[in-house]
């Protein structure tokens, strides 16, 4: 019997009853998300009544939705793209870190007041991750391909963990000198600084990658190249880069392995995907809405269902 198989007969056993608590995911699209297979399984496992649906809601309609998921007793909600800005302005207040990084993909239901509190559980997914493979960002020096969303949440993650220096590789300049300004303006403002005492973020285009000092790197791939069906793609293809990277982590888990992964480790690096980015990010979601600690034997478990349902699979879309 395959997991597969399982989280079918899970999903199925599923039972909705009048004390049934709701949550559900915000965004357009939302078709090929992950996100129920993940929550639904958590509530399965860890014996907690509560249902997990997508709701795709138009560019708009955000604060209405929300407004409408409060009356209707709604326990919480993940927002995904194109939401994850605009729902702060639909949010009792944004908690400090999520403010920080400007992007809410969590809302958790205030018992006390009307409304939502607005959280970022996408930097803690990662930070969790990295720290399944024995990463510590502290005083490393750190390489991010790309400027989006993604690479947002990844940056400032390295300012939250005192990174030594961060270099900001992408296409488009602009993007990554952007995201270099706010990252250093808020580390300045807490006082961290680089290992080089200077700023702790600087951009570079992508064909610079040779002016990032270092053969220790570590690397966090947060563009969207190589994701499926572009398997063979890879954002640097040179393989001097790769020499010099100790452990690479791409955001991207359709492939399970990207050309990414495959350079790294060819050039003796240890390199993961994004799964358990994205398992986490849900599982520091659920914690906050049900007030628990979900144990690490169930998220192992979970892991495997998505490993089993996310091969081969559409996109993320989380
Ligand atoms: P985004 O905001 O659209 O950013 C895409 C990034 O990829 C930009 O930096 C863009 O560069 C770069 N890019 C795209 N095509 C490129 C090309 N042909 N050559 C060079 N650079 C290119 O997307 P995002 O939300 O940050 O997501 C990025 C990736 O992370 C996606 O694959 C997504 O599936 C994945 N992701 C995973 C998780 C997880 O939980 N594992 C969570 C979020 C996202 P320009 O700025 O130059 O356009």
């Amino acid at each position: 019997m395959t997991d597969k198989v399982k989280l079918s007969d899970m999903e199925s056993n599923i039972a909705v009853s009048g004390k049934t608590r709701v949550c559900g995911l915000i965004g357009d699209p939302v078709e090929h998300t992950l996100s129920p297979l993940i929550h639904n399984s958590l509530a399965a496992l860890m014996g907690i009544d509560l249902i997990y649906v997508p709701m795709r809601v138009e560019s708009g309609s955000v604060e209405s939705a929300v407004r409408g998921a409060y009356d209707l007793g709604m326990l919480g909600l993940n927002v995904t793209v194109p939401h994850k800005i605009s729902v702060m302005d639909a949010a009792l207040y944004i908690q400090k870190n999520a403010a920080v990084i400007g992007a809410v993909n969590t809302l958790v239901r205030d018992r006390e007041e009307k409304g939502y509190i607005g959280y970022n559980t996408d930097y803690l997914g990662l930070k969790r991750a990295l720290a399944d493979d024995g990463i510590s960002l502290k005083d490393r020096n750190v390489v991010i391909l790309g400027a989006g969303g993604a690479a947002r949440a990844a940056a400032f993650l390295c300012a939250f963990e005192h990174a030594g220096s961060v270099y900001i590789l992408n296409r488009n300049a602009d993007k990554a000198e952007a995201l270099c300004r706010d990252v250093n303006l808020f580390s300045e403002s807490e006082g961290i600084k680089g290992n080089e005492d200077d700023a702790l973020c600087k951009p570079l285009p992508l064909d610079a990658h040779s002016d990032v000092p270092g053969s220790d790197l570590t690397v966090i791939q947060a563009s969207s190249v190589g994701l499926h069906p572009n398997t063979e793609d890879v954002i640097i293809d040179d393989e001097s880069f790769y020499a010099r990277i100790s452990y690479g982590f791409d955001l991207i888990y359709n492939p399970a392995e990207t050309r990414f992964m495959r350079m790294v480790a060819a050039n003796g690096g240890r390199a993961s995907n994004g799964l358990k980015m994205l398992l986490y990010q849900a599982v520091c979601a659920f914690e906050l809405w049900n007030d628990v600690k979900v144990p690490s034997d169930i998220t192992d478990r979970v892991a495997d269902i998505l490993r089993a349902a996310s091969s081969p699979a559409p996109e993320d879309s989380r």
